[in-house]
């Protein structure tokens, strides 16, 4: 069964999508955590980051991230986070990057 990410990427469900390339999709979060949240989900439908091909080429997560914090206008700065597994409250198992700014944000995260 299609995830919920994947639904979102096929239309299925409605999403504010910012961002697409060929390998990842992104949209806003529906709870926001910050101004700017949003979610960068990849195409292929990989659990978390933990199931990763170590020997894939997986730099487009991060050139994505840097390319839609620039298109949000996030000069002052933004925070990536991927919440793998349980202990970090991952609760859709489908790849994402949070993508996070518009405030300053608190370090330890907590
Ligand atoms: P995580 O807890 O790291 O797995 O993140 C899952 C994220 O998906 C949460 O921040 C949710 O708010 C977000 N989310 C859940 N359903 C939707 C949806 N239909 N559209 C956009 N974001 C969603």
């Amino acid at each position: 069964m299609a995830t919920l990410f994947t639904r979102i990427i096929n239309g299925e469900i409605p999403a504010e999508i910012v961002y697409q390339d060929e390998h990842c999709v992104a949209f806003k979060d529906i709870n926001p955590q910050a101004p700017v949240h949003i979610l960068i989900v990849t195409r292929q439908e990989i659990p978390g980051l933990a199931d990763l091909p170590e020997d894939g080429d997986h730099k487009f997560l991060l050139n994505a991230a840097k390319k839609i914090a620039e298109q949000m206008g996030l000069a002052g700065g933004y925070r990536l986070v991927i919440n793998q597994g349980l202990d970090a409250g991952q609760t859709v198992d489908h790849l994402h990057v949070h993508l996070l700014g518009g405030r300053p944000m608190n370090w330890p995260p907590g």
